[in-house]
């Protein structure tokens, strides 16, 4: 008995490591899913009596079916299937190279969406449509980004210009066909909007399951309950510079300087939301500082940030005596101004060299967060394409799911 035991063991075991070896070289194969090192996957033994290969991929993990039982190998993916890469790909010092971490993303979503479309050569690729009305030369610059780099990570898009003259219901019949087109995954239209039209209404109009950025009533309310929803790209790319620079938030204080509803408040909703919701929020003890906060109260409010972020467009707002040592700090901030010389450059809120110096991590203006809002449209773009996000199942529903 004791002997049929033994060699029943090794043959799990012999199971179980050949099981490992086929799952590494299918993850190697698909490149995208390199694995842990031999010392850190932990494979484990559920029940191996069955071979039959159906693999999953979440959170960091990759999980095998068995037929009566499930194996798990950690991976180095994280909980969005990407790589979960080290932070020093993307640093220069302690600045973040926001355009690395973009191309990152870039090269990730042209990834999948090239395994996609190979996989079945009858999917078509996703398409993000952009509707630009007027001629606002940073918009149409703006646009133009969205619209280049969407091409260059595998999407197609194409861009409905309007001139400024048009009126509010011109442009809701345009959303109309848009919403109901099923070849397009994702909608964005560019803000500001010329005077007398709604940005609220037409921000609306744009059904939610293709509204990429995030500003419809239906995305903004579940992200503030943490369902799942699309959080609007420049957040996002500040959640995602801190994922990928590995920046625990659990317990930390946060400060954000900045209450627009699409920056600084999806910024502080996220941060300060329990990491049980769909969204694995922050945990953070989360302060908002805005214009009516005096001089002397945010001094004393970023000085005892371990996480500083700040979207006000007033350049030299947070100078270096403002700044606790150690601390990481996001600038997202853009102003244009003329430098000694007369020059036009582009500056952030911080004051940037004089930070630098006591920041653990800071981000540059420019090259930080830009860069990665125009990839993080595409990913949310990809995740329409993909309806990650079942806008019709609430957490009711979800309830009764579980309960039957
Ligand atoms: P906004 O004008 O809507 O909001 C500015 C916020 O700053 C307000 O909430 C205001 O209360 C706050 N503020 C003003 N003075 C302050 C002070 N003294 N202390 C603390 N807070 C103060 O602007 P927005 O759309 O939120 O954009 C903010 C900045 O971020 C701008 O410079 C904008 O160009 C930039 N931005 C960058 C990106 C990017 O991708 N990097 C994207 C969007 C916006």
């Amino acid at each position: 008995m004791a002997l049929r035991r033994h060699f029943h063991s090794l043959h799990q075991n012999r199971c179980v490591l050949a099981l490992a070896m086929r799952m590494t070289q299918y993850l190697l194969q698909q490149r995208k899913y390199t694995i842990d090192q031999a010392s850190t996957m932990k494979p484990m033994l559920i029940d191996s009596k069955l071979f039959r290969h159906c693999f999953r991929k979440e959170q960091g993990r990759a999980f095998v079916n068995t037929g009566s039982g499930t194996w798990a190998i950690k991976t180095n993916m994280d909980s969005n299937n990407n790589m979960d890469r080290s932070p020093s790909e993307v640093l220069d010092g302690n600045v973040i190279n926001g355009k690395v971490i973009a191309d990152q993303i870039k090269n990730e979503i042209k990834d999948e969406i090239d395994e996609l479309v190979k996989s079945d050569p009858k999917q078509r690729r996703p398409h993000l449509s952009v509707v630009l009305v007027g001629s606002d030369p940073a918009s149409v610059i703006y646009v133009r980004n969205k619209a280049r780099t969407a091409a260059a990570a595998g999407m197609t898009c194409d861009i409905l210009r309007m001139p400024d003259t048009v009126t509010q219901e011109d442009i809701l019949g345009e959303l109309k066909h848009l919403n109901s087109d099923k070849t397009v995954d994702g909608i964005l239209v560019q803000l500001p909007l010329p005077k007398g039209i709604s940005e609220r209404f037409i921000c609306d109009a744009v059904l939610p399951e293709k509204d990429v950025d995030g500003f419809s009533v239906l995305n903004i309310g579940r992200f503030c309950v943490d369902e799942q929803a699309f959080i609007p790209a420049t957040p996002l790319g500040v959640l995602e510079i801190l994922k990928r620079l590995r920046v625990e938030t659990q317990g930390k204080n946060a400060v954000v300087c900045g209450r627009s509803k699409n920056v600084g408040l999806p910024i502080v909703l996220h941060l300060q939301a329990s990491r049980n919701g769909d969204l694995s929020a922050g945990n953070a003890t989360t302060t908002i500082c805005h214009r009516h906060t005096p001089p002397d109260q945010l001094k004393a409010y970023t000085q005892k940030a371990d996480i500083l972020i700040t979207a006000t467009g007033i350049p030299r707002l947070i100078t270096s005596d403002m700044v606790k040592d150690g601390a990481v700090v996001i600038d997202i901030g853009i102003t244009r101004i003329r430098d000694s010389k007369g020059k036009y450059k582009l500056v952030g809120d911080v004051d940037f060299e004089g930070v630098k110096s006591k920041a653990s991590l800071i981000t540059p203006v420019p090259g930080g967060v830009g860069p990665v809002t125009v990839a993080m449209v595409l990913k949310n773009t990809l995740m329409a394409y993909k309806k990650e996000i079942d806008f019709y199942q609430t957490a009711a529903h979800r309830m009764t799911r579980s309960n039957s």
